[in-house]
């Protein structure tokens, strides 16, 4: 099967021929329709999150159930699935107290880029190839059963829906999970990529006002579109999200970019007693200072969100889509082939596209 692999940092993905071996226990094996590209992705290329190459990357799909592993069970050939970039072992103490998202097991292969046994279902002449989180961005997969949930018949044709298995699910995490967003809240998002988009979503849905602050004109117009009020970056952001607030600021701010100056911003546009966020993800090693003073003297809650929960949070998310709460569409409408691959990876990188879908 043809995958895009990436042989050494910094350098351009190639389309190769692969080996991929059938399902172990608790496994099943994708055909992908359709996959997203995401900034993570783009951490890995440069290294910056440094899984080993050769590898394939690529996280969030559609995808055809094409072969069930031993003891997988209410999955079988032929369902169409959502597959998450999260993979719970089921069994582990945070699996087992309703934490998922941040399994003990899953953190431990997860920068190893191995299932969770630790081994590799893809191979190139005999050479084990890693993937990260998924390796969906080929024409086959294999992912622990835990990570993908169904999709119901009537969305079974819609590329735009892989963006559920990342973006989505992030989006959820922060704003219900981790933001414990209430109908009526203000809710400040940093950031208007693919994340923050879906978070501007996540919080209309919820009846909160959501204010959008960014860089990019073209997304801060989506952002609009959407319903958010916005605000440049450029301007004073910290002084426009304190005027629009009555000089208070937010009750719920994400910060979906993953840089020294943001989460600063996204600390000082924090209302008392409100919450911030952390979704954006720094490289690995890198930290951001914190206003302390601000933070004690306001009584600013801090929480870092790390996606959420596959089978609780992704069947939620998918109803979401399903009743029209949730249109992925409209910020996953670039669309690309597998050996354009490369081509994807470069405008999300140049902001030309928020969130680019491979079609393998
Ligand atoms: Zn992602
Ligand atoms: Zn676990």
């Amino acid at each position: 099967m043809r995958g895009a692999v990436l042989h050494a940092y910094n350098t351009p993905l190639k389309v190769e021929n692969l080996d991929v071996e059938r399902p172990r226990e608790g496994e099943v094996l994708l055909r992908i329709k359709s996959a997203g590209v995401c900034h993570s992705d783009l951490y890995v290329l440069e290294g910056a999150t440094p899984v080993p190459p050769p590898l394939v990357p690529g996280h969030e799909a559609v995808a055809v159930v094409e072969e069930v592993g031993p003891r997988v069970e209410g999955l079988a050939p032929g369902d169409v699935v959502v597959s998450s970039f999260i993979w719970p072992c089921g069994r582990c103490r945070n699996c087992a107290r309703g934490l998922e998202n941040l399994c003990e097991k899953f953190a431990e292969v997860r920068l190893r880029g191995t299932m969770l046994d630790g081994t590799t279902r893809l191979s190139m002449g005999g050479t084990p190839v890693r993937v990260f989180l998924g390796g969906v961005w080929a024409e086959y997969a294999v992912v622990p059963a835990s990570a993908v949930v169904k999709l119901p018949q009537r969305l079974w044709d819609k590329p735009e829906l892989a963006s559920l298995g990342c973006a989505y699910l992030t989006a959820y995490g922060a704003v219900v999970n981790s933001g414990a967003t209430s109908p009526g809240d203000t809710v400040v998002v940093v950031g208007t990529g693919g994340v923050g988009l879906a978070v501007v979503q996540m919080a209309k849905a919820l009846g909160a006002r959501v204010i959008a602050v960014g860089r990019n004109p073209a997304k801060l117009k989506i952002a609009s579109e959407m319903g958010a009020e916005v605000v440049d970056v450029k301007s004073s952001p910290v002084e426009e999200v304190k005027r629009l607030t009555d000089k208070r600021g937010g009750d719920v701010v994400i910060e979906a970019v993953g840089s020294e100056e943001t989460v600063d911003m996204a600390i000082e546009m924090a209302a008392a007693g409100g919450r911030v966020v952390l979704v954006g993800l720094m490289a690995v090693g890198r930290r951001a200072p914190v206003h302390v003073a601000r933070v004690v003297r306001s009584g600013i809650t801090i929480v870092g969100s790390y996606g959420a929960r596959p089978r609780v949070d992704l069947p939620k998310v998918v109803s979401m889509v399903d009743r029209g709460l949730l249109r992925p569409e409209l910020l996953a409408s670039d669309k690309y082939r597998l050996e354009e691959v490369n081509q994807a990876v470069e405008a999300l990188k140049s902001g030309k596209s928020v969130r680019p879908i491979l079609l393998p």
